[in-house]
């Protein structure tokens, strides 16, 4: 089969949930991807900043194949593997967190950190229900998740959603506090919002936000699922910010590509949900875990973390020379360690298909927004070439 029969064959056969890229992908390595013809893609979004360590990383390969031959890719929640507690200590360890549910993605980890929201509520009176998300959020989804996204686009046509949800302004805590009330239990944030727009929150309103959840006892909840893992340049947002979450969602790059997702707990959410409360057959497999305990010594015990930070600023500055070069169309440069956007006048749309002919993937977010999500090996090197693409795109829009 050729490229183009595969792809019929695809589209007769998957539900047409994504509109899809034109491309098959079959191998790749450090940055790069090659399609099944062979020709290679430079990747600034990798897998929607899931593949931090890239393709074919030495290191995450042999964790997984050790697991792979140990013969004990499952076994189940019934009893230990080891491999899980393993990761149970070195993302706790890690995030400085207490105690961890492990699932099997973002959605899911959301949806975890809701259920316990509504339980710790509970706890007080049946009345405390009420979780309080933001507008132009994403957090899945999963009925939960998709209806504590603060995005309509996302909720039209699925409903009845289930109740109990309300939406502030991202960054303005006097939005926030409107809508707190005797009824509300929880506040669900991303400390930089990725699928809206690429948009840190101001580190003043987390503090706000850490002040309310202490003042009214609420839980204030992170998704991390997408600025966590060493994306902001911090192994996660809430070090960056300094403003230390109760409850912390991950998924993506959690296990370096395998699925995965984790909701971690401080000592106040630590002892709400109990045996029976929640499950996930696939929590805790033990391929995955391999990958997060790859994962988390990679972004504990190397330099990984630095280096984020530094090609981030690198990645920055480069943008802004665009930005200045095109102010017709770009008009701002926004984000953190490497998880960045530039802000278009232009539909982004054209840009991505535009850089996807010249061999570079980049996504966007939100309606006007191109994302660079790399995988956090990307060197400044590779970082030059995709800059020097996009200038070629935009020179080329006229
Ligand atoms: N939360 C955030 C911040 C996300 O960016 C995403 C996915 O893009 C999710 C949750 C949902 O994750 P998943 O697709 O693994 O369910």
């Amino acid at each position: 089969m050729n490229m183009q029969q595969m792809i019929e064959q695809g589209k007769a056969y998957l539900l047409e949930t994504y509109s899809q890229v034109p491309v098959v992908f079959s191998g790749g390595k450090g940055c790069t991807l090659t399609d099944v013809e062979g020709k290679e893609y430079m990747d600034f979004v990798g897998g929607i900043a899931v593949n931090a360590l890239g393709y074919g990383d030495k290191g995450l390969t042999k964790a997984l194949t050790d697991v792979l031959e140990s013969g004990l890719i499952h076994c189940s929640n019934l009893y230990y593997n080891e491999h899980a507690i393993d990761a149970a200590k070195a993302i706790c360890t890690l995030s400085e967190m207490d105690k961890v549910f492990f699932c099997n993605s973002g959605a899911e980890a959301n949806e975890a950190a809701l259920k316990l929201s509504r339980k710790f509520g509970h706890r007080s009176s049946p009345a405390r229900t009420e979780i309080i998300t933001m507008k132009d959020s994403f957090h899945g989804r999963t009925y939960g998740s998709v209806t504590a996204t603060g995005q309509t686009k996302y909720h039209q046509n699925f409903d009845p959603l289930p109740q109990g949800f309300r939406y502030a302004q991202f960054n303005a805590i006097e939005s926030v506090k409107s809508l707190i009330t005797d009824k509300t239990c929880a506040i669900l944030v991303e400390p930089i919002q990725g699928e809206g727009g690429v948009v840190p929150a101001s580190k003043a309103f987390l503090q706000g936000l850490r002040e309310l959840c202490d003042e009214h006892d609420l839980l204030l909840i992170y998704d991390e699922v997408q600025c966590g893992m060493g994306r902001s340049g911090k192994p996660f947002a809430w070090q960056l910010y300094e403003v230390k979450p109760d409850v912390l969602t991950l998924a993506k790059a959690l296990a370096g590509g395998v699925p995965c997702g984790a909701m971690l707990t401080n000592k106040k959410a630590s002892s709400i949900l109990g045996p029976g409360d929640h499950a996930s057959t696939f929590g805790g497999n033990a391929l995955a875990m391999a990958g997060v305990n790859e994962m988390a010594h990679r972004l504990g015990e190397t330099s990984l973390c630095k280096e984020v930070t530094e090609k981030g600023a690198y990645l920055r500055e480069k943008l802004e020379k665009i930005r200045k070069k095109y102010p017709t169309k770009c008009t701002a440069v926004r984000g953190f360690g490497l998880m960045n956007g530039l802000v278009l006048t232009i539909p982004p749309r054209q840009v991505v298909d535009a850089c996807f002919a010249k061999g570079l993937l980049v996504l966007s977010a939100g309606s006007d927004v191109l994302r660079f999500v790399p995988p956090l090996v990307i060197s400044k090197e590779e970082i030059d070439r995709a800059m020097a693409i996009v200038d070629e795109v935009f020179a080329g829009l006229g």
